[in-house]
């Protein structure tokens, strides 16, 4: 998917997400850096519904569990993690997160790192993943030096209509979505999905939330739409 000079960015919304859609992707790009964009902790001690059924005692503790889990993962996969600063929408209570201040953030990891492919979500559900996707968008699609390629965001992409209408949104501001088919030998992609597979259970408290066949989509194939301005 990527050849041996350029060099991979995956921009993931939550602590888990860039792994649980392009794990395999990313096991055969080793090198690749991952940038989480909502990795921040909140100064309170809030707790949550959702970190409650992720074994967690508050946000803080759920956070430094989650970085810590997303390092163990990544590790597994070669890749590098860099963690942002902004805050998850669980623990917002106003919209200050920005397509474009989070845009401005990610430009600065894609020069940092001179990366020159860089994978984004679709942004099919939960307001972090949509606005991830915008940032992104504003960030790389009409930079004629990065290949741009969207992922389908695991675990929602089976929800009725959710794909066609992004990418139906995507068509009405001008951006072509191409499906991305690249031949891969049966011992790569088996190799790279037992890596992903042991990647992903390194994140043990977002799985556990999830219970057993909760996260069954993210063994399934990952796939992914190559973006371009027309
Ligand atoms: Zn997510």
């Amino acid at each position: 998917m990527t050849d041996t000079h350029s060099r991979l960015l995956v921009i993931s919304p939550h602590l888990d997400d860039a792994v649980f859609s392009c794990g395999a992707a990313l096991a055969a790009s080793p090198g690749a850096v991952v940038c989480t964009v909502f990795a921040g902790a909140p100064r309170d001690e809030r707790v949550t519904e959702w970190d409650t059924q992720c074994g967690f005692a508050d946000a803080r503790d759920a956070m430094r569990t989650r970085r810590a889990e997303d390092a163990a993962a990544l590790e597994v996969l070669g890749a590098r993690a860099v963690h942002l600063h902004f805050l998850d929408a669980q623990y917002m209570e106003d919209d200050a997160n920005t397509p474009a201040y989070i845009a401005a953030s990610l430009l600065d990891v894609i020069h940092h790192h001179a990366c020159d492919v860089v994978f984004i979500p679709l942004g099919l559900f939960h307001s972090d993943h949509a606005l991830v996707h915008e940032a992104s968008c504003i960030a790389c699609v009409s930079d004629t030096s990065v290949t741009c390629i969207a992922y389908e965001d695991c675990l929602y992409r089976c929800m009725n209509g959710l794909v066609q209408r992004r990418i139906a949104e995507l068509a009405s501001q001008g951006i072509e979505a191409t499906p991305l088919l690249e031949p891969v030998d049966a011992g790569t992609f088996q190799r790279c999905f037992e890596t992903k597979q042991r990647a992903v259970q390194r994140y043990a408290s977002q799985l556990r939330a999830f219970g057993p066949h909760g996260y069954d989509d993210v063994l399934a194939l990952e796939r992914f739409w190559t973006l371009r301005h027309v």
